[in-house]
C-alpha cells in the first residue's frame, strides 16, 4: 500500500486525525445535539446493515493510517452503546503507531472502562457540561445523574485510562453558570476540563450567536477566581487552546471554534456511520466509502479514493461563517461524530 506522508489539501494541511461515528444513535437526548422533538421515536436512525461492521471499521482505518493519520477517536452517537466495542478496539490496536481515542458521555463507561482498556484504548474524553442534577437533567433530557458520569470518569481512571479529558459545551443561559464551578472540582485532580464554544453543526439545534459564550470571556470568568497562564500546542491541529494554574492545579483547554476558528491547523476526517467520508464538521455532504469497501476494491482503490478526495479538500467553514452560513444545510453532529 502506498504511504503518502506528504498527502496534504488544497491548504497544505495534512492528514493526521480521523474520527469515525460508530453508531448514530444515543442514549441521551442533548438539547443542542439531538433535541427530542427532532430525534424522536419517529426518527429513522440507520438500520444496522448500513453501518460500517468492525471488520470495514479496521480496515479503512488500516489504509487511513498508511496515508498519515496518527490519531483516531471513535465517536457517534454514543459509541458504547454499539455491541461489543471493545471488539473493535482490539481490532485497531493491532495498527502500528495509532493512537486510539474514544470521546463517549460516560454512562456506560463504569462497566465499560476496564473492557476497554484492556483491549487497547488509549485515551478517553467524557463530555459533562454541568455538576448541578437539575441543569445536566435539563441539557441530557434522559434524567442521567451527574453522579454516574462522575463514576464513569473515576472507573476510566482507575482503568488506566487517566489523563482523563472532560468536554463540557457552554451555552448562554443553559449552563454558563457552571464553568466556574467546572474548573474548581476538576482542578487538582490530574484531568482537564475542555471548554467548548457551542457550535451551528446539523439544523435541528435552532443555534444562534447571541447563545455562543466566547471563550475569552470564560478565561476571563475562571482566571478571576483561579489566575491562569496560557500555554503552548503541543502539536499542529491541536483544537484546545491551553492554559494552567498559576498555583500548579493542573491545565484547562478552550476549543474556541466560533468566536477564534482554526481552519487553518484543521487535519481532521471524519468517516459516517455508514462509512461516508467527511473532511469538514459543517460539510452537507460525504463521499461513500462504504461503497468501495463493499463492491470488492482492493486497498490500492482506497487509498486513490481518500487520496483525491483529501487533495481536493478546501474547507473552512469556521473562518467563514457568517449569520448566512449557519442555514445552510448540514449534517447532524450526532451523525457525522463530534
Ligand atoms: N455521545 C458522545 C459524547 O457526547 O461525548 C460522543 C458524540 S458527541 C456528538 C461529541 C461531542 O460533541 C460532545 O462532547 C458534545 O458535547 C459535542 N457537541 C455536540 N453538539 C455540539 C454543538 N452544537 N456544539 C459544540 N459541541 C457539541
Ligand atoms: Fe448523545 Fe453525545 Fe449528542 Fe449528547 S452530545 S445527544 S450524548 S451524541
Ligand atoms: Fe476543520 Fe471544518 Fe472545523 Fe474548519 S470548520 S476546523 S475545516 S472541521
Amino acid at each position: 500500500m502506498a504511504t503518502t506522508s506528504t498527502l496534504t489539501d488544497r491548504l497544505g494541511r495534512p492528514i493526521r486525525d480521523l474520527r469515525i461515528s460508530v453508531t448514530d444513535r444515543c442514549n441521551f437526548r442533548c438539547v443542542y445535539c439531538m433535541p427530542r422533538d427532532m430525534f424522536g421515536p419517529e426518527h429513522a436512525f440507520l438500520p444496522r446493515a448500513e453501518l460500517l461492521t468492525f471488520e470495514e471499521i479496521a480496515r479503512l482505518a488500516r489504509v487511513f493510517s498508511g496515508l498519515g493519520v496518527q490519531k483516531i477517536r471513535l465517536t457517534g452517537g454514543e459509541p458504547l452503546i454499539r455491541k461489543d466495542l471493545e471488539d473493535l478496539i482490539g481490532m485497531l490496536a493491532t495498527i502500528p503507531n495509532l493512537d486510539i481515542a474514544l470521546t463517549t458521555n460516560g454512562s456506560l463507561l463504569p462497566k465499560m472502562a476496564g473492557p476497554l482498556a484492556r483491549a487497547g484504548l488509549t485515551r478517553v474524553t467524557v463530555s459533562l457540561d454541568s455538576l448541578d442534577d437539575a441543569r445536566f437533567d435539563a441539557i441530557n433530557d434522559v434524567n442521567f445523574p451527574v453522579a454516574r458520569v462522575l463514576e464513569g470518569i473515576e472507573a476510566a481512571a482507575a482503568a488506566g485510562l487517566d489523563p482523563i479529558k472532560i468536554n463540557m459545551v457552554v451555552k448562554r443561559g443553559m449552563n454558563d453558570v457552571d464553568v466556574v464551578p467546572m474548573a474548581e472540582h476538576f482542578r487538582g485532580t490530574g484531568h482537564t476540563v475542555r471548554f467548548i464554544e457551542y457550535m451551528d453543526v446539523g439544523t435541528t439545534n435552532g443555534w444562534r450567536l447571541d447563545d455562543v459564550v466566547p471563550a475569552t470571556e470564560m478565561v476571563d470568568a475562571i482566571a478571576a477566581r483561579f489566575p491562569l497562564e496560557p500555554i503552548g500546542s503541543d502539536y499542529r491541529g491541536e483544537v484546545a487552546k491551553r492554559y494552567r494554574y498559576l498555583d500548579g492545579a493542573g491545565e484547562i483547554g478552550f476549543i474556541s471554534s466560533v468566536t477564534q476558528p482554526f481552519c487553518g491547523d484543521c487535519t481532521r476526517a471524519r468517516i459516517s456511520s455508514e462509512g461516508k467520508l467527511f473532511t469538514c464538521l459543517f460539510a452537507s455532504e460525504g463521499h461513500d466509502l462504504r461503497e468501495l469497501v463493499r463492491s470488492g476494491a482492493d486497498d490500492d482503490v482506497l487509498v486513490e479514493a481518500i487520496t483525491g478526495v483529501w487533495r481536493n479538500r478546501g474547507d473552512r467553514y469556521s473562518e467563514l461563517r457568517s449569520a448566512a452560513t449557519s442555514e445552510l444545510t448540514k449534517v447532524e453532529m450526532s451523525y457525522i461524530g463530534g
